[in-house]
């Protein structure tokens, strides 16, 4: 379903969290729409995706759209491993503070306290003089 704000109009609507984009021609259109970040992508590489292929949010938010956002995999396996590799980021990022786990939301939360420590304590470092 596409959002009734409009964006239609601007030949954009929204699947999810991904953004839509008008293309009548394109080979992976549905019903005339194809998902912008792929079409980025197509843009990049000059030439249309495989169905195979998968485009990869870089800073997971899938609307950011923008080309250097955007990372193409061959396949599900590599991305997935990709996915995989965040992870392990998680375990360290525990592991130092900056992520929490919300035991009463049973989520994942940054610990913005803690982050803004570790930008001061880095902002603190004194240049080093001879
Ligand atoms: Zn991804």
């Amino acid at each position: 379903m596409h959002k009734k704000d409009g964006s239609k109009k601007n030949k954009r609507g929204y699947d999810g969290d991904h953004v839509l984009v008008k293309s009548l021609n394109h080979p992976a259109s549905r019903k005339g729409w194809v998902p912008e970040h792929r079409v980025v992508v197509e843009k990049r590489e000059g030439r249309y995706l495989k169905s195979n292929e998968i485009v990869h949010h870089i800073d997971l938010i899938k609307s950011n759209n923008h080309s250097a956002n955007l990372c193409l995999f061959d396949d599900h396996a590599s991305h997935f491993s990709c996915h995989g590799s965040l992870n392990k980021c998680v375990a360290k990022l525990m592991e130092s503070g900056c992520l929490i786990f919300n035991e009463e939301k049973k989520i994942y939360e940054a610990n913005i306290p803690t982050i803004e420590h570790c930008k001061k304590s880095i902002a603190n470092i004194e240049p080093f003089e001879e």
